[in-house]
C-alpha cells in the first residue's frame, strides 16, 4: 500500500476543515467541513468524487468530530493510505521558523505559545492531541501561519514600544497567512519562469481574514498582520488597524470591558460592521448593486485600506515583479481588484478590464501589457501543508 496521501486538518474555534490530499499532485481525494461544533446543529459535510454527504453530529466537540472524520476515512479505505497528518497551526512564535514533526517534547513547547494566540492555538493543539489519542502511530506535522514571516527584519517586526516588552514578553509583529504566501510566491515564480530567490512580490490574501505581504528575494520582509491577526487590513468581521486610543474611549463611553471591545473589533467590525449586512463579500456586492449606500461604503473602505497597505509594503522592495491577489475575494471579486489597482495608479498599474472580468488569463494576468504585472493566483494552503507533511514524515 502506498502511503502517498496526507490528512490535512484545520481546526477553528467552532469548525474543523479536513482534506485528504496527494502531496505530489495536490489532488484532493476527499474534503469536508465539520461546523457549529459544540451546538445542537453540529454537522459534518464531505465531498468524495462528485458525491456530497452531510451527517448530523449533534453537540459534537472537536475530538468527536475528528473521530467522525476518521470513521469516514476508514469506511472509504483511506486510513491505511496516509503518511501522516498535517495541521494548520496559527502561531509558531519566535521558536518555530519551519514546519515541525511533532514529538511530545515540542508539543509541550508549542502549548506554551497558547498565550500568544489564545483564540487559535489551543484548538489547533486539541486537534493534534485528538489524533494522538485515536491514531497514535501516525506521524503529525504542524505547519505554522507565522513561519514564512521569520525573515521579517527588526524594523518591520518591532513596534514603537519599550524594547523590554519585546525582550521579556515577545511583544512584536509576527504576521500570519504565511502558508498561503509561501504557496502563492512559489506558484508566481513558476508562472514567471523565475527563480524564487530572484522574485519580488506584493501579495494580497483576501479571504475572511485579510492581509498583505511584501516578498523580497522569495522571503517575507513586511506584512500587515502583527502580534495577532487583528492588525492591518479591514477584514470580514475584523477591524484591522485602529487607534489604540479608542480603547479607553469606548470603554468609558459605552461602559465596555476589554473583552467586550475585543468582541467588537474581532467579530462585529470590518465588512460586517461597515455594511450592517454581512461579512460575506458576495452578499455585500449584491446589496451594492441595488444601490445600498453602506454596502458601497464598506467596499470602498475595504479596497482603500488594501491599496494603502500595498503602497506601504512596496517600500520594502527594490522593484515589483508582480502584485498578486489571492483568497476568496482576491481570486473572485473583480470590483475590489479594480478599485485597488486604480488607487495604485501611482505605481503605474493599469487594469485590463476584460482580463480582470475573467479572473486573469492563463498566467493569471489582469493588467495591460505596458503596466506593471498584477496576477490572480488561487491559493492552496492545504497542498502546502500536505507537501510539508510528506517531506517531514519521510525523513
Ligand atoms: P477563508 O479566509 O475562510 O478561507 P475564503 O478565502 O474562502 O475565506 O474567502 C471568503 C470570502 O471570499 C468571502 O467574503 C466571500 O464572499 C468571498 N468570495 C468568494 N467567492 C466570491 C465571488 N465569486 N465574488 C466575490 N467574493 C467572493
Amino acid at each position: 500500500m502506498d502511503h502517498d496521501n496526507t490528512l490535512v486538518l484545520n481546526c477553528g474555534s467552532s469548525s474543523l476543515k479536513f482534506a485528504v490530499l496527494k502531496a505530489a499532485s495536490g489532488h484532493s481525494v476527499i474534503q469536508g467541513l465539520a461546523e457549529r461544533l459544540n451546538s445542537p446543529q453540529a454537522s459534518l459535510t464531505f465531498t468524495i468524487g462528485d458525491q456530497k454527504q452531510t451527517l448530523s453530529i449533534p453537540d459534537h466537540n472537536h475530538q468527536q468530530a475528528i473521530a467522525a472524520v476518521i470513521e469516514v476515512l476508514k469506511q472509504e479505505q483511506l486510513l491505511t493510505t496516509l503518511c501522516g497528518v498535517g495541521h494548520r497551526v496559527v502561531h509558531g512564535g519566535e521558536a518555530f521558523s519551519e514546519s515541525l514533526l511533532i514529538t511530545s517534547e515540542n508539543l509541550e513547547q508549542l502549548t506554551q505559545l497558547n498565550q500568544l494566540a489564545p483564540l487559535h492555538n489551543p484548538v489547533n493543539i486539541l486537534g493534534i492531541k485528538a489524533i494522538n489519542a485515536l491514531l497514535p502511530d501516525l506521524p503529525q506535522v504542524a505547519v505554522f501561519d507565522t513561519a514564512f514571516h521569520h525573515s521579517l527584519p527588526e524594523a518591520a517586526y518591532l513596534y514603537g514600544l519599550p524594547y523590554e516588552l519585546y525582550q521579556q514578553h515577545g511583544v512584536r509583529r509576527y504576521g500570519f497567512h504565511g502558508t498561503s504566501y509561501r504557496y502563492v510566491a512559489a506558484e508566481a515564480a513558476r508562472r514567471l519562469d523565475k527563480k524564487q530567490d530572484d522574485c519580488h512580490f506584493l501579495i494580497a490574501h483576501l479571504g475572511n481574514g485579510c492581509s498583505a505581504c511584501a516578498v523580497r528575494n522569495g522571503k517575507s520582509v513586511d506584512t500587515s498582520m502583527g502580534f495577532t491577526p487583528l492588525e492591518g487590513l479591514t477584514m470580514g468581521t475584523r477591524s484591522g488597524d485602529i487607534d489604540p486610543g479608542l480603547m479607553p474611549f469606548l470603554s468609558e463611553r459605552l461602559n465596555l470591558s476589554i473583552q467586550d471591545i475585543m468582541d467588537v473589533l474581532n467579530k462585529q467590525s470590518g465588512l460586517l460592521g461597515l455594511s450592517g449586512i454581512s461579512n460575506d463579500m458576495r452578499e455585500i456586492q449584491q446589496a451594492a448593486q441595488t444601490g445600498d449606500i453602506r454596502a458601497n461604503l464598506a467596499i470602498e473602505v475595504f479596497a482603500f485600506k488594501i491599496a494603502r497597505y500595498l503602497g506601504a509594503l512596496a517600500v520594502s522592495l527594490p522593484k515589483i515583479d508582480a502584485l498578486i491577489f489571492t483568497g476568496g475575494i482576491g481570486e473572485n471579486d473583480r470590483l475590489t481588484r479594480a478599485m485597488v489597482l486604480e488607487h495604485l495608479a501611482v505605481l503605474g498599474f493599469t487594469i485590463d478590464g476584460a482580463l480582470n472580468q475573467e479572473n486573469g488569463d492563463t498566467q493569471g494576468r489582469i493588467t495591460t501589457p505596458n503596466s506593471p504585472l498584477a496576477l490572480v493566483i488561487p491559493t492552496n494552503e492545504e497542498w502546502m501543508i500536505a507537501q510539508d507533511t510528506q517531506l517531514l514524515t519521510a525523513k
